[in-house]
Parts: C-alpha cells; sequence; structure tokens
C-alpha cells in the first residue's frame, strides 16, 4: 500500500488531501497543530501526529517517529497569509508568517525528503503564484509574497538534494480555493484543486524536479 504523509492537514486543502489519498487506497500519514483536530483525521482513517510547525522540538518528534519509513508521496502544506492590510508588517506579523511559510520548511524538507527519495516518491510543496516574481503584475500582500517566494528557493533546496537521489521535488499554486484562507470570492472548491494537485504530482517527470506548477499542470514562472 503506498502512502502518503500530509503536513497540515486540520481543514482545507491539508484536510482534502488526506481524504483524497485515503479514498484512493493509500496509507495516510497526516499531522495537525491542534488537539481537537485529530479525531478528525482518525475518522478518515488516518495515521495522526500532532505538530506545530512553528515547533522545533515536534518537528524533531516527528522525525523519530517517521524513522524508517518510505514516502510515495508528501505534501508541504502548512501556511499563513498573516496580515491582509497593506501597511508596513510589523515585527511580530513578519516573524510568524516566516517562521511558518519558510524556516518551517527548512527544518521539515531536510527530515522527509530523505523518505521520499528512499520510496522514489514524490514531494509536493505549498507555494502560491503570490510567490512568484516572474508572473508578478501587481503589487500588495508583500509579506505572505515574500514569504512564497522564500518558499520556493527551499524547495529548489530540497529539489537538488534528493532529487538525483530519487525524489521528484516541485513548488504547487493550489488555485484560488474555497477555504478559509481563500475565502469566499475564491473560485474553485478543495476537491477540484486537491485532484489536479494529486493528478499533477503523479505525472511529473524526473525532469520536472524543481519546477512550480499550477494545480492543474500548467507551468508557472519562478
Ligand atoms: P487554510 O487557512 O484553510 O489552512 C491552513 C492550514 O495550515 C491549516 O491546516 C492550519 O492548521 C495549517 N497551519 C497553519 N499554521 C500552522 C502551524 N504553525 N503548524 C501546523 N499547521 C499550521 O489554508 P488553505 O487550505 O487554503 O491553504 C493551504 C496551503 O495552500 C497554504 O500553504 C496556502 O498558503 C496555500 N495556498 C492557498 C491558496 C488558496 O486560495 N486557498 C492559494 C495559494 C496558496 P490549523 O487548523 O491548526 O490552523
Amino acid at each position: 500500500m503506498p502512502t502518503a504523509l500530509i503536513i497540515g492537514a486540520s481543514r482545507g486543502i491539508g484536510l482534502e488531501l488526506a481524504r483524497q489519498y485515503k479514498a484512493d487506497g493509500y496509507r495516510v500519514i497526516a499531522t495537525v497543530r491542534k488537539h481537537e483536530d485529530i479525531a478528525r483525521l482518525h475518522a478518515l482513517g488516518a495515521e495522526v501526529h500532532q505538530l506545530d510547525v512553528t515547533n522545533p522540538e515536534a518537528i524533531a518528534g516527528l522525525g523519530w517517529k517517521l524513522d524508517g519509513e518510505k514516502l510515495d508521496v508528501a505534501f508541504l502544506n502548512a501556511g499563513v497569509y498573516g496580515p491582509r492590510h497593506d501597511g508596513f508588517p510589523t515585527t511580530e506579523d513578519f516573524d510568524a508568517v516566516m517562521h511558518t511559510n519558510v524556516l518551517a520548511a527548512m527544518r521539515i524538507l531536510p527530515i522527509i525528503g530523505p523518505l521520499v527519495a528512499e520510496g522514489h516518491g514524490r514531494l509536493g510543496v505549498l507555494s502560491s503564484r503570490m510567490g512568484s516574481i516572474g508572473s508578478r503584475t501587481s503589487a500588495g500582500g508583500s509579506l505572505y509574497r515574500a514569504s512564497k517566494a522564500a518558499l520556493n528557493s527551499v524547495l529548489m533546496d530540497a529539489a537538488l538534494t534528493w532529487g538525483p537521489q530519487g525524489a521528484i521535488c516541485v513548488a504547487f499554486h493550489p488555485g484560488w480555493v474555497k477555504t478559509d484562507m481563500g475565502g469566499s470570492g475564491a473560485d474553485i472548491a478543495p476537491e477540484v484543486s486537491v485532484h489536479g494537485l494529486r493528478n499533477t504530482l503523479a505525472t511529473r517527470k524526473a525532469a520536472d524536479n524543481g519546477k512550480f506548477f499550477n494545480y492543474d499542470g500548467s507551468p508557472i514562472p519562478w
């Protein structure tokens, strides 16, 4: 039975990833930040570990729990948008967004990258088109944009490290998705986004390692 790891599976895109991989016959290992969300994932039949991605001790603990696993699929999904206003971000806002979206990836990918390479599997990181510098046409959301651009660089480190060992590591834009983060104005349902993300990840070739894709498989410039 193939194994899928979803980091940040309590709601939104992460929960739908856990649901669809489980329905597809995968063994699903899911992480959630809050204790009260564990039961929701257990009800899906997932193995659940509690992980706040900003907690380095908890990340080290996850490493111990995953020791010896071979991952067919891993998604680093947990992320925050931060303040919605376009004034200067406070130091606290900067620290919170960068910690969750960037530093966590720097700590988590070195743990799960080798397990994906071991399984000759595929790693997807939930970035955002807002982090693409090459496709920018508007300003705004600068803290979130900067965090996802930095995350893209961290993904490239993973691709260059574990790609040669057999992993395929890519960054994703999931579309504008109806979740707590995407809001009610978003244009696609989590089911549609996740179907596309899963299909795109499954069909990537070795030459796609270290690239950036929309959920429907179309390429996005860095
Ligand atoms: P949601 O806000 O609905 O969910 C965010 C998820 O991240 C939750 O599971 C949340 O857990 C988790 N998370 C946040 N901080 C932490 C933390 N410190 N430790 C562990 N888990 C944490 O967002 P979406 O589902 O919409 O987004 C998922 C990913 O997709 C994000 O990385 C986002 O940036 C990206 N994305 C989303 C878009 C959209 O339109 N929705 C567009 C582009 C990118 P908890 O419930 O505990 O808070």
